[in-house]
């Protein structure tokens, strides 16, 4: 009963308080607006600059209701400010667009009675001889438009999309034509994309699969050269062996959303930051982006966890956190780690040890015993499939 009363009083706090925001509206001065301004909030993710580049927040891997998405493309465009994001690569899958049946009912009084929508799905089978009949390049169009406002970088891009378990996704990036990407043979369709000069990622490699052992496409257009990067996350999915496959094959590291529904019900909703990638550029431009992909500075971002080279990721740490040390005497020193980003570390001073958080934004003292190891090991900031990253503090033990 006492639990129900305190339920109630703070239902009453809650409805009282939400109440008291009334707005004038300047046409019709005998109506108020309740609630809040209609003013847009950004999540405004802080990671310091990066061995003198700025690290900007990209999500390469997305989709709208031009391929087998749910939203618009304006909504996932004031989505990406929202979460904070600086740069939106347009992705929709080239073979697979179930929505079209739909377009064609809706647009009836303009199609001739006999229109049917074909080739939108030819993930598995060949489409017929009328190709791909959409046009692929509007969603970049669309994308664009509604990027201009909130200043988001906007990558031309395409999903090459086969048998997850015969050939694999491929994300063609900095495209120039998306209509004239699809060939039947998916390995040619990829070497279209690269001859308009795009950037080629490998997607969810571990989606669908039993392991992470290549298959004989993967390992066909690998070591043609074929592919740049590789997905280390996608959504929930983390393949820690991609970080060392991207090491031998010198591939940039990614985490995407690869979303369909929105960031606010996958992310948000759970108080998190959406999957991004970090890119270390000098600018937000696509020429600074494409270099950066090029020279593989990137992170991949996803529920906390940091995935990388390992160099790239000591460097972030130690951008992030400033290290002041205070007290020391017989037994033990202590040092004062300062974190001035949005990632909180995971920190483990011994092996077997306990963790501890250095959260966002916040400071703990480190309680370092006299003879005891100098050396931390951050446990979620991964460069290699069972390789964290260590730092070593006796530099900074007074
Ligand atoms: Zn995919
Ligand atoms: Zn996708």
């Amino acid at each position: 009963m006492k639990k129900l009363i305190f339920t109630l009083a703070a239902a009453a706090v809650a409805l009282t308080s939400s109440a008291q925001h009334y707005y004038t509206n300047a046409n019709n001065p005998e109506m108020l607006h309740i609630g809040t301004p209609r003013t847009q909030q950004r999540t405004n993710i802080v990671i310091p600059q990066i061995n003198g580049y700025n690290v900007y927040k990209a999500d390469l891997h997305t989709h709208t209701i031009y391929s087998d998405a749910h939203v618009s493309m304006t909504v996932r465009l004031a989505e990406a400010w929202r979460d904070g994001l600086d740069i939106y690569a347009v992705t929709e899958h080239a073979e697979y667009r179930p929505h079209e049946k739909d377009y064609i009912k809706w647009l009836k009084g303009y199609l001739p009675e006999e229109t049917k929508a074909e080739n939108y799905n030819i993930v598995s089978k060949k489409g017929n001889k009328n190709g791909i009949r959409v046009d692929l390049n509007l969603p970049y169009q669309l994308a664009t438009k509604s990027a201009e406002k909130y200043g988001i970088t906007v990558i031309p891009g395409i999903e090459i999309t086969r048998s997850p378990s015969k050939v694999g996704h491929y994300n063609a990036l900095f495209i120039k034509d998306a209509n004239s990407i699809y060939d039947a043979d998916p390995e040619q369709a990829i070497r279209n994309a690269r001859e308009q000069g795009a950037i080629v990622m490998h997607n969810h490699p571990g989606w669908t699969r039993k392991n992470l052992d290549m298959i004989a496409f993967e390992q066909r257009v690998y070591d043609q050269g074929l592919i740049d990067g590789v997905e280390i996350m996608n959504g929930t999915e983390f393949y820690p062996k991609a970080i060392d496959r991207a090491k031998q094959y010198n591939l940039f590291m990614a985490s995407n959303t690869d979303i369909h529904h929105t960031t606010a019900e996958l992310y948000a909703a759970n108080g998190e930051l959406r999957d991004m990638t970090f890119i270390l550029a000098k600018d937000c431009s696509l020429e600074s982006i494409r270099e950066a992909l090029e020279a593989k500075r990137t992170l991949a971002y996803s529920f906390g966890t940091v995935a990388g080279d390992e160099e790239l990721l000591r460097a972030l740490f130690l951008a992030s956190v400033k290290f002041t040390p205070t007290q020391s005497n017989k037994e033990r020193s202590y040092i004062q780690l300062e974190n001035n980003s949005s990632i909180d570390f995971i920190i483990r001073q011994a092996e077997g040890a306990n963790t501890v958080v250095l959260k966002r934004h916040s400071s703990i003292l480190l309680r370092c015993a006299k003879g005891e190891g100098k050396q931390i090991t951050i446990e979620n900031l991964w460069c290699g499939a069972d390789k964290k990253i260590v730092i070593d503090i006796s530099s900074y033990l007074k």
